[in-house]
């Protein structure tokens, strides 16, 4: 019998479309969750004022305006999710 993690995608009697398919939507989840400044970590900081989640905590700091709506920032705020997620992109 095979094991595989939860987060193995396993795909059985299925064309290379199928699983091309499944790679976009995890490329697509990845991009969501992606720092919108280096791509390489998962966006975990609060800006404030506005409360957009667009950088990692590593380019938070280099950031005086928001990415997304340019409001100034006036503080940051690192974001605990719910469910473990991994603070390097790659790993997701
Ligand atoms: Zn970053
Ligand atoms: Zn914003």
């Amino acid at each position: 019998m095979k094991r595989h993690t939860p987060f193995t995608i396993y795909v059985s009697d299925s064309s290379d479309e199928d699983v091309d398919h499944y790679k976009e939507e995890i490329d697509r989840h990845k991009e969501k969750i992606a720092c919108k400044v280096c791509l390489d970590m998962v966006a975990d900081v609060i800006f404030l004022p506005c409360a957009h989640i667009v950088s990692c905590g590593q380019c938070a700091p280099a950031l005086q305006k928001c990415p997304l709506c340019r409001k100034v920032v006036h503080g940051i705020i690192k974001a605990f999710f719910a469910v473990d997620t991994p603070t390097n992109i790659s790993d997701v």
